[in-house]
């Protein structure tokens, strides 16, 4: 026993050593950011300091039955299971307040994503593709917990004017009721590293999501957690 305890420190500090060889090598430096713990948790921080696991995939993926902009049974069309119920309810809401919702953009795989961010990259360059594109690994559709939303029609979808939209006011009044947030929200750029996406919402569950929403706060700062 005495010889395994001496040895359990010394193999850490091994593993800890080929960490950091391998971080300082990766041009990227990926790897020195923090990898989420419980990426299947329905509150999971994920930004652009967490990431999640490598080619992480939620095991329960689903078709919302709501209205997409588009036809096909594609990737984006899918969430997790509870998101997607959540989500439903939500539009039948929002139906018989006169407003007609429909996703636009829901799960994206890591390749995916990274064929998405290298684009961006190429038209707008590294610093304005960050902010408003997450780097692979970094996105909250990754977790299958987010969507983008638009009217039926897809007019402005994923578009700054989505802002003004009776669609994006009755979203920023009332998501909070179905357990969704207004991820990035006005005037907090500094705080979740991305400008305001009034289209973006993330299902937190309706206990977080109220409590974001009374205070008027973020995700990030929901933990107590600003540096991004
Ligand atoms: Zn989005």
């Amino acid at each position: 026993m005495t010889i395994i305890k001496n040895l359990i420190p010394k193999l850490s500090f091994i593993v800890v050593s080929i960490f950091i060889i391998v971080g300082c090598s990766n041009s990227e430096q990926e790897e020195s950011k923090k990898v989420a713990s419980h990426p299947s948790d329905i509150a999971v921080l994920i930004n652009k300091e967490f990431r999640l696991p490598e080619n992480y995939v939620p095991n329960d993926l689903v078709y919302p039955d709501v209205p997409f902009i588009f036809n096909e049974k594609i990737e984006k069309r899918q969430m997790r299971k509870e998101p997607a119920e959540a989500l439903k309810r939500m539009f039948e809401a929002a139906k018989s307040d006169g407003i007609h919702l429909a996703g636009v953009s829901g799960y994206r795989s890591e390749a995916a994503q990274t064929r998405l961010y290298n684009n961006y990259v190429s038209k707008d360059g590294v610093e304005e593709a960050d902010r408003y594109s997450a780097r692979p690994g970094h996105s909250e559709h990754q977790t299958g917990l987010s969507i983008d939303v638009s009217g039926i029609t897809g007019e402005f979808a994923v578009e700054d004017q989505f802002a003004n939209t009776e669609e994006a006011k009755w979203l920023d009044k009332h998501a909070h009721e179905y357990g969704f947030i207004i991820r990035f929200p006005k005037g907090k750029e500094d705080i979740t590293g991305y400008k305001y996406k009034p289209w973006h919402i993330r299902y937190v569950g309706k206990d977080i999501a109220t409590e974001i929403h009374e205070k008027g706060i973020t995700l990030e700062e929901y933990y107590g957690k600003y540096s991004i």
